[in-house]
């Protein structure tokens, strides 16, 4: 498992599943997906990022 940083998992194509794994364990909440920035690297394999998944913030 990996280290989370500001609750945001970068992952490609291949990793999508395993870091929504990993995102579930660790803040257990469905995180957003979202379209990857550019410049952002998949977390497990070093590759490019097709997704970030995010903490979706909840508005009151
Ligand atoms: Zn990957």
């Amino acid at each position: 498992m990996i280290s989370m940083k500001e609750q945001c998992i970068c992952c490609c194509e291949e990793h999508t599943d395993m870091a929504f794994d990993d995102f579930l364990l660790d803040s257990e909440t469905w995180p957003e997906l979202n379209k990857a920035q550019n410049s952002c690297s998949c977390s497990y394999c070093s590759r490019e990022a097709v997704y970030c998944l995010e903490k979706s913030v909840k508005r009151e």
